[in-house]
């Protein structure tokens, strides 16, 4: 893609805060929007459709594929996640930034296709501390927990493929360090 805005893909392990950094980032940083994906994945408490997520099922996500209108998809403990990709490429057009909160699978299909996309790696301070904050966020039960914590192990391995990393140990240490980033890709003159 050639567009005028910016794609930056923030990844890592589920439960590591990257929802929580990116909606504190948005209110930083002007001209910077959220991409809303769809999901088969039931809304937990308090999720609202269209806004956390589009909520779909199976049939009507597998008829989007076929048509072409995810710019990445993946199937994420056993559910199909994907990005839409009028919005993304609307707002590019318009000279506007565009964050993706996208698993591994999905970043590495962006990179593919968007090379010149900002990869941001979340990672948290140790998987003990993940393994807390996911049991605190009191959304999973216990299986959903332990098959985050497994693929927490092998999506640390893929760090190493992204342009940043950064730790969330602290909320607003990690949100000021993503926002320079942004910032400071902003400012780059050229993007090869
Ligand atoms: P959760 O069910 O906890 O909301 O999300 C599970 C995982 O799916 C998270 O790692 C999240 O980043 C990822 N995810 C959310 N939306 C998308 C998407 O559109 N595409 C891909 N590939 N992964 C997504």
């Amino acid at each position: 893609m050639s567009e005028k805005g910016l794609l930056i893909v923030v990844s890592g392990p589920s439960g590591v805060g990257k929802g929580t950094l990116c909606n504190a980032l948005v209110k930083n940083i002007d001209n910077l929007f959220i991409s809303i994906s769809a999901t088969t994945r039931p809304p937990r408490t308090g999720e609202v459709n269209g806004v956390n997520y589009i909520f779909m099922n199976q049939e009507n996500f597998e008829e989007k594929i076929e048509e072409g209108q995810f710019l990445e998809w993946a199937k994420v403990y056993n559910n199909y996640y994907g990005t839409p990709k009028e919005f993304v490429i609307e707002k590019l057009k318009e000279g506007k930034d565009v964050i993706l909160e996208i698993d591994i699978q999905g970043a590495a299909q962006v990179k593919k296709n968007c090379p010149n996309g900002v990869f941001v790696f979340i990672a948290p301070p140790s998987l003990e501390e993940l393994r807390k904050r996911i049991i605190n966020r009191g959304t999973d039960n216990e299986e959903s927990i332990n098959l985050r914590l497994k693929s927490a192990k092998e999506e640390m391995r893929a760090s190493f493929d992204y342009d940043y990393v950064i730790i969330n140990d602290d909320l607003d240490k990690a949100v000021l360090k993503l926002q320079s980033v942004i910032l400071a890709e902003r400012c780059k003159v050229s993007r090869n």
